[in-house]
């Protein structure tokens, strides 16, 4: 009976020791896939580690160690970087709705730049800065005219809240003397997620290059940084492919070595998020039950979609499921079509639809892979209040608890009780 371990834990000892439901990361992986790229990629290309994909602040210190600076949008976020040991300097702070604090403490803590999404956005950070005496560095984020095939995602030649439409932006070439507090220092864009296509990723590279070039001569400012946005995706589903990482650092390498050349000093950025954390993450849950319903298969189990939402589906209407394994019994040959659900009272707490697992029995630990990126920041975490499960990342064969899960108490001690007796109740009589 072979068990899935990671880095010869054994998923058994995981349970045992932190319980289920449970996230388990794998640093050799966290690692290995943030060495590859940068081994790979132009040595001019540096990545961000977009903490919006896996907020764990263990995750994006070893990421630092390794070379992963942080693209942050919140200011929890920030502050995680900033404790993991990012140095603002190697911080980036985006997001279309900033709030005046969080503005104030991207300057106060020296971020390398503010990406900007809007004019009234500009005009806040310019009043700001000038309030402190402060010039804030800002790269514009532009909302491209063209669009690039090949994303989950479509951005760019679309109305949206994020970015400024690049007709706008080349049509106020005096966008720098009107926030004299404001030092316009680069440009962003930002093309869509899940992208597999090593072809559709070095196209937006060499269009959003140019199109900075534009940006920065028509508007005036030199470029001290260009972001070409990043969105590499993970195959999750049937018939999809992994990114072809060889083809992207051929096809890219060219473009970014060009453009390097006539910009020696521009900082060039990749930001990432899934493509860094997706692999390395396995969400571990127990099966409490097993049935059958009009002749199909259920094993329910302790967490569902509660803490894994992508789960159910990415915009698409047939339910495409994600790699999953019946952990405790991994040589066992999947016979069996099962329904794989959670603990909610919704019939789409669905993590897998007639997954083929080998028989399933109460007590089996059942794992979805590639759950790294996306996972409880991004699930509703809080519905029928089971709260966030727990995480643990194994470094070095030693598995660590990096965030525990919620208990009871933490839960309800946000709520307030006042004291409905003392007021007088009108009464229906
Ligand atoms: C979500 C997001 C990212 C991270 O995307 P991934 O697909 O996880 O790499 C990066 N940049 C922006 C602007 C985003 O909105």
């Amino acid at each position: 009976m072979t068990e899935f371990d990671v880095q010869g834990v054994t998923v058994s000892e995981l349970a045992r020791r932190f319980g289920t439901p449970l996230y388990v990361y794998d640093s050799d992986e966290l690692i290995g896939r943030l060495t590859t790229l940068l081994d790979v990629m132009h040595p001019r290309l540096e990545v961000f580690f977009s903490l919006k994909a896996n907020p764990n602040i263990a995750v994006c210190a070893l990421l630092h160690s390794r070379g992963a600076r942080a693209e942050v949008s919140s200011m929890v976020e920030l502050t995680t970087a900033l404790r993991a040991g990012v140095a603002g300097e190697d911080i980036i702070f985006l997001g279309p709705g900033k709030s005046r604090a969080e503005l104030v403490a991207c300057l106060e803590r020296g971020v390398h730049t503010i990406v900007c999404e809007s004019f009234g956005e500009l005009a806040t950070i310019n009043e700001l800065a000038g309030e402190r005496g402060m010039i804030a560095p800002v790269a514009l984020r532009v909302n491209p005219s063209f669009q690039v095939k090949g994303s989950g995602l479509t951005m760019g030649g679309r109305a949206r809240q994020f970015g400024i439409d690049e007709a706008q932006l080349l049509a106020t070439p005096d966008l720098a003397e009107r926030h004299p507090s404001v030092r316009l220092m680069g440009v962003h864009a930002y093309m869509g997620t899940r992208i597999l296509n090593a072809d559709a990723v070095a196209n937006n590279t060499e269009r959003i290059l140019d199109l900075a070039e534009r940006i920065s001569a028509t508007l005036g400012f030199p470029l001290d940084l260009v972001d070409i946005g990043g969105g590499l995706g993970i195959a999750y589903f049937d018939g999809e492919d992994d990114l072809d990482l060889a083809a992207l650092a051929t096809r890219m390498n060219p473009v970014v070595g060009d453009f390097a050349t006539r910009h020696p000093g521009t900082r060039l950025v990749m930001e990432l998020g899934r493509y860094l954390t997706a692999m390395a993450g396995t969400y571990v849950i127990r099966v409490e039950y097993t049935k059958t319903s009009l002749g199909e298969r259920f094993a329910v189990a302790d967490g569902g979609t509660n803490h894994h939402m992508a789960a159910v589906g990415i915009g698409s209407f047939v339910k495409r499921n994600f790699p999953m394994l019946l952990l405790n019994r991994i040589d066992e040959p999947a016979s069996e079509s099962w329904h794989v659900t959670g603990p909610l009272c919704t019939p789409n707490d669905t993590l897998g639809k007639k997954v083929e697992l080998p028989p399933v029995r109460p007590g089996d630990l059942i794992g979805v892979l590639r759950s790294g990126a996306y996972g409880p920041s991004a699930s509703p975490v809080f519905f029928l209040s089971h709260g966030h499960p727990a995480e643990v990342l194994v470094h070095c064969g030693q598995p660590y608890l990096v965030r525990e899960r919620d208990r009871p108490e933490d839960l309800l001690r946000q709520q307030r009780l006042p004291d409905l007796t003392a007021v007088a109740m009108p009464r229906a009589n």
